[in-house]
């Protein structure tokens, strides 16, 4: 089969890799219906992250169950699935209490921007939808899988409640879906962060109410204007640099609430200023795996459209190009078809 590899930064090719197989009898093997790059993708891609050695590429996926180890019953060949970025076998302590991006057998996925993929710890991990869902669902289910769900974690950490203020830090695909999230959650201001005009017209179709096009302390100062001088009930740090991520602590209320999903590069927190900020911080990986079935819901209902922060769709054979788009920021997120 072949797949997307990374050799060095800036050289993604798409050539021939080991095929998927089950190799633990609590694994599957699906073929890829739709996959995606990342905005996370992009670290190795510019040299942020070391690539020491060539390896597969990709985390984001949704396809048809091939195949199951002996162990997995809770998916059947034929099936469309979706799964999260983390794998989780959906049962350890961590899993229960609901966050299975800390599962014990936790792994994470590595090798979907191929045309069939190994899926570890299938029985916790995969979805299957009731029925073959229309290829119209398609972009906005592999958004569920990591984008939307770690969005939705953010206004979740965040503790975004009806009736309140939070702002969006990033307009990347998770920040855009992060504003999708709020408004589920009932924000009644919306403000996101964005000075790219495709992006902050996404963002207000997606619910945003303001758009702030300052950063840093500038960007601070205005959402404190915004909000009576004393910051906004939740942030949603969408982003994961040192800046996002002040901008963020700074800009949520006293008793306030921050969720920190974008990876954080280079960022430090001052625990003084933590601590006379009075404000709540949260982050880590979406456990997409606990909000998988309440968003497949509300995709396949049409309640909610993720799907459109693809802006780029190619062949998967053309990913070397979805990447560059990405890098030059000539698109948002490049969906990839097998
Ligand atoms: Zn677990």
């Amino acid at each position: 089969m072949r797949g997307a590899v990374i050799h060095a930064p800036g050289d993604v090719r798409f050539e021939t890799v080991d095929d998927a197989k089950i190799l633990k009898p609590t694994d599957a093997v699906i073929r890829t219906a739709v996959t995606c790059v990342c905005g996370s993708d992009l670290w190795p891609y510019r040299g942020a992250e070391p690539t020491e050695r060539a390896h597969p590429m990709g985390h984001e996926y949704v396809g048809f169950v091939e195949e199951v180890g002996s162990e997995v019953t809770a998916v059947k060949p034929g099936q469309f699935v979706v799964g999260s970025f983390a794998t989780s076998d959906n049962t350890c302590a961590n899993c229960r209490n609901g966050f299975q991006s800390s599962c014990l057998n936790r792994e994470f996925m590595s090798t979907c921007q191929a045309e069939y993929v190994r899926i570890p710890n299938a029985q916790g991990t995969l979805v299957a939808t009731e029925e073959i869902p229309g290829e119209e669902f398609w972009p906005g289910l592999l958004a569920v899988s990591d984008v939307m769900g770690t969005g939705w974690w953010a206004a979740d950490a965040a503790e975004v409640k009806p009736g309140s203020t939070a702002v969006v830090v990033g307009d990347g695909a998770v920040g855009l879906c992060a504003v999708i999230a709020a408004r589920e959650m009932g924000a009644e201001r919306i403000i996101a962060m964005s000075r790219h005009e495709s992006r902050q017209k996404l963002a207000r179709e997606f619910g945003a109410t303001d758009l702030v096009t300052e950063r840093g302390e500038e960007g601070v100062a205005r959402i404190k204007e915004m909000t009576g001088g004393i910051g906004a009930d939740s942030v949603l740090e969408c982003v994961g640099t040192a800046q996002a991520m002040q901008q963020a602590l700074r800009s949520a209320r006293p008793g306030g609430n921050v969720g920190f999903v974008g990876v954080p590069h280079g960022v430090a927190v001052d625990g003084q200023e933590l601590f006379f900020s009075h404000v709540a911080l949260r982050g880590g990986p979406a456990p997409v795996r606990r909000y998988l079935p309440g968003l497949i819901d509300r995709v396949l209902t049409g309640g909610i459209e993720p799907g459109r922060v693809f802006d780029l769709t190619l062949p998967l054979d053309q990913v070397a190009e979805g990447y560059k788009a990405m890098d030059e920021r000539r698109a948002i997120k490049t969906l990839l078809k097998p």
